[in-house]
């Protein structure tokens, strides 16, 4: 299984960088997680849409999902076939927001004339192709959902957006390669108390795959600029296996 990072931004873009987006290939196929802002333009480097399997995303924030809005001008502009549209799969209960989105941006058909729109529910797997997800619910601002992601025997794991809770506890249990959120570079970042708390640090990404026993950490949606070697030090201090920061463009196997 390959991961290749499309884009690693947390919601304020790093410079030239795309917002949060990771193509999976294994077993000859190809599922694009998160599509943020940036992600297509990224994605059309290597790939027509339509080599994708599917498009899954984690949650409604727009760092996750707002590119689904270009994904659809590089398919011509009239209603596709049925049989030939591709597969978007969006969390539970998605699909008014997704209307609303589609009148924002001047029809309401934006999505439903290219895509075939359908939503995960929040526990089962399912499949793209040869590749297995299952949903995780994390802890985050609003409903999110990290995925455990297998094909080839091979298993990887990705956080979404999360504070530490059960969920991330789940997802970090024993993959081959978990990909972490880190996007905090201090609590002060996070909701204050009363409010829940909705990221990670750098060091709980760390303590998550060390008591989860994964194979491997990648950081992702980091807030950094070239500079994220504090981050890795910090995650790698808690974890003491391998970590690496998310690179855009790099390639990991799984
Ligand atoms: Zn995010
Ligand atoms: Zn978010």
């Amino acid at each position: 299984m390959r991961l290749t990072v499309l884009g690693r931004s947390p919601a304020s873009p790093n410079p030239g960088e795309a917002c949060a987006g990771y193509l999976v290939e294994a077993g000859g196929s190809r599922v694009l997680v998160d599509i943020g802002p940036g992600v297509v333009a990224q994605l059309v480097r290597r790939h027509h849409p339509d080599e994708l399997d599917a498009v899954v995303i984690s949650h409604m924030h727009a760092d996750h999902m707002l590119d689904l809005v270009t994904l659809r001008y590089v398919y011509p502009w009239r209603a596709r076939p049925k049989d030939q549209r591709l597969r978007i799969v969006t969390p539970p209960g998605s699909a008014d927001q997704l209307l609303e989105l589609a009148r924002g941006v001047g029809s309401a058909r934006h999505f439903e004339d290219c895509f075939h729109l359908t939503e995960h529910d929040g526990s089962s797997s399912f499949a793209a192709g040869a590749v297995s997800l299952t949903p995780v619910r994390t802890q985050h601002y609003i409903p999110c959902w990290g995925f455990r992601i297998s094909a080839d025997g091979r298993r990887l794991a990705y956080t979404a957006d999360t504070a530490p809770c059960g969920g991330l506890e789940d997802l970090a249990d024993g993959p081959d390669l978990l990909l972490s959120e880190a996007t905090l570079r201090s609590l002060d970042e996070d909701a204050q108390p009363p409010e829940p708390r909705g990221h990670l640090l750098p060091s709980e990404a760390g303590t998550a795959a060390r008591d989860g026993k994964a194979g491997a950490l990648v950081l992702t949606h980091l807030p950094v600029n070239g500079h994220g070697e504090w981050a890795r030090e910090a995650a790698a201090d808690e974890f003491g296996g391998e970590v690496a920061i998310a690179e855009p463009s790099a390639t990991y196997e799984v």
